[in-house]
């Protein structure tokens, strides 16, 4: 890192840490890219130099997190939000029912968008237990258009280990908060989507990866931009996409190749996870965790200081240190530190050592 940025250690829940590297590069071609004497946001996106920005990303993301070939890679609008609306829009078809499995926030808006398409049922439910755990199974019905999971839940800080057996019916994921942060068996999935502001880039660009059959069986009585098949026909670039998301999302990926892929990457996000959960569990209880231990999220970590008027202080304390988006989620309250790719390891570390300071300051 140069000597002369400054930057925050920066555990925003989203849009959030972007790598100094990726930052770096985009400054230095942003106003000529490629010899054009064009920023990347000047270009035509018909243009072959933007086309090949758009492929080589598209191309790096299918072979970076293993994309089996029956399945599309498409670049939306509209955040992961507007894929709570199109996955039942497109998916849940004459005579069939969406189920969804509700272990948090973001599960809940998701459903409360499908009720708009047709018949969809929250099967498993976690709220009764505030969301602190994952379920160990879930309930799939022979007429089940898609069962539709959120991978880890950003606001109350849980991650599913390993996936659910959904037999015939396609498994959907929204894993806004998790994608590419390790390895994953695409396999087992109809769908996966992410916005792609918490692991791969600035907001603006939605990401979906859908299988092939899905695709051939869905509505096709709907307006065109609410059509995954759109997207897929015209790669992407039907309308115009978010141009300078798509390079940045780009330069991400090539980042996550450099670190040594997904496989190391998985590594480095335990590493870190594991210096502010020890903080915290080696705390005598100064500080709790609200994730029970098997389902807690390597992305986000929910925690909180036990004595009410300490918490505030430590809220305080930490961002006159210079942490910043410490705060848990405005409808749950307590601390929150968003860890995703881009959060180095030496901020992972700072943020344990300013902890166990704390507490021994004011134990
Ligand atoms: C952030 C987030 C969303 C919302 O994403 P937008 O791009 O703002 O629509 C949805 N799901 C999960 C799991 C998230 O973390």
């Amino acid at each position: 890192m140069s000597t002369t940025t400054k930057r925050a250690y920066n555990f925003n829940a989203g849009p959030s840490a972007l790598p100094l590297e990726v930052l770096q590069k985009a400054q230095a071609e942003l106003v000529d890219f490629q010899g054009t004497g064009m920023s990347v946001m000047e270009l035509s996106h018909r243009s072959a130099t933007f086309e090949a920005v758009h492929n080589e990303a598209i191309a790096n993301l299918r072979k970076l997190f293993a994309v089996p070939d029956n399945y599309e890679i498409v670049f939306l609008q509209g955040g992961a939000s507007l894929q709570f609306s199109m996955i039942p829009m497109n998916f849940l078809t004459e005579g069939k029912r969406a189920n969804y499995v509700l272990t948090g926030s973001w599960s809940e808006k998701a459903l409360k968008e499908a009720k708009f398409s047709g018949e969809a049922v929250a099967s498993v439910s976690t709220k009764e237990n505030k969301y602190k755990n994952i379920p160990t199974e879930v309930e799939v019905g022979e007429n089940d258009a898609y069962v539709h999971i959120t991978s880890n839940n950003t606001i109350y800080g849980t991650q599913w280990k390993t996936f659910p057996e959904t037999g015939n019916v396609p498994l959907i994921a929204d894993m806004s908060s998790d994608i590419m942060s390790k390895p994953v068996d695409i396999s087992k999935f109809g769908m996966i989507y992410a916005g792609a502001q918490k692991n791969l880039g600035p907001s603006g660009v939605t990401v979906a990866i859908i299988r092939k059959d899905l695709l051939e069986s869905a509505n096709t009585n709907l307006p065109t931009m609410l059509k995954y098949d759109t997207f897929v026909a015209n790669n992407s670039l039907y309308n115009t996409p978010p141009t300078f998301g798509i390079y940045m999302l780009g330069e991400v990926l090539k980042w996550i190749e450099a670190q040594g892929g997904l496989e190391q990457v998985a590594k480095n996000n335990e590493a870190k996870a594991a210096l502010i959960y020890d903080a915290i569990d080696n705390s005598n209880g100064f500080y709790y965790g609200h994730a029970e231990e098997g389902s807690r999220s390597l992305m986000n970590i929910t925690f909180r200081v036990a004595d009410e008027e300490l918490e505030k202080q430590f809220l305080k304390e930490a961002e006159e240190a210079g942490f910043v988006g410490l705060s848990g989620h405005r409808s749950v309250g307590g601390c929150r530190a968003s860890t995703y790719n881009a959060v180095p390891t030496e901020a992972c570390q700072a943020l344990a050592d300013f902890m166990k300071a704390f507490q021994a300051k004011h134990q």
